[in-house]
């Protein structure tokens, strides 16, 4: 079975929405990275999961997943505090009861944490499929705009079921 690592945000949960709100709010540019690291660490994370949409009925998909036998599923989500890591892990664990999670440190790769080759990585955020390709990984772009930027791309978790991988690498 192929191993197949899933983000959370921006895929699962709409938290970029939420945070970059907040941000707004608080009048802070999230291109001042001293400011917004400052935030993100003292996020209080239990009401921002709380406060957040479930994007395209993601959990429900992650369930088709799990259900279809086809793949070895992770959640891999980068955290910025150890309460975000454990409300993420509480969070997850409400709707789902037999799924690894995997939080990485935000200074860390995610290919660092896991074993990337060939691998599939679903995240929303291109950055992160660079290094996952150039380290052996399949990477799959999340977008509501199936807007790839080079990678292929989903805009709903259970489309990665018709996937045919084996004939692209
Ligand atoms: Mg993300």
């Amino acid at each position: 079975m192929r191993n197949l690592y899933i983000d959370f945000d921006g895929v699962i949960l709409d938290t970029i929405n939420t945070t970059y709100k907040m941000l707004a709010e608080l009048g802070i540019d999230h291109k001042d990275e001293e400011k917004t690291k400052e935030f993100y660490a003292s996020l209080d994370w239990k009401k921002v999961l709380e406060e957040t949409p479930i994007i395209n009925d993601g959990i429900n998909c992650i369930h088709k997943i799990l259900e279809s036998n086809k793949f070895n599923v992770a959640i891999l989500t980068h955290v910025n505090s150890l309460d975000e890591a454990v409300q993420k892990v509480k969070y997850i664990r409400k709707y789902l009861e037999d799924i690894t999670v995997i939080p990485v440190p935000k200074a860390i790769s995610k290919t660092k944490m896991v074993r990337s080759k060939d691998a599939i990585l679903i995240d929303d955020y291109s950055g992160n499929l660079r290094e996952w390709e150039s380290e052996g990984g399949i990477g799959v772009r999340f977008s509501l705009k199936l807007n790839g930027k080079g990678f292929r791309v989903i805009d709903k978790l259970d489309q990665i079921l018709d996937m045919d991988y084996e004939t692209v690498k």
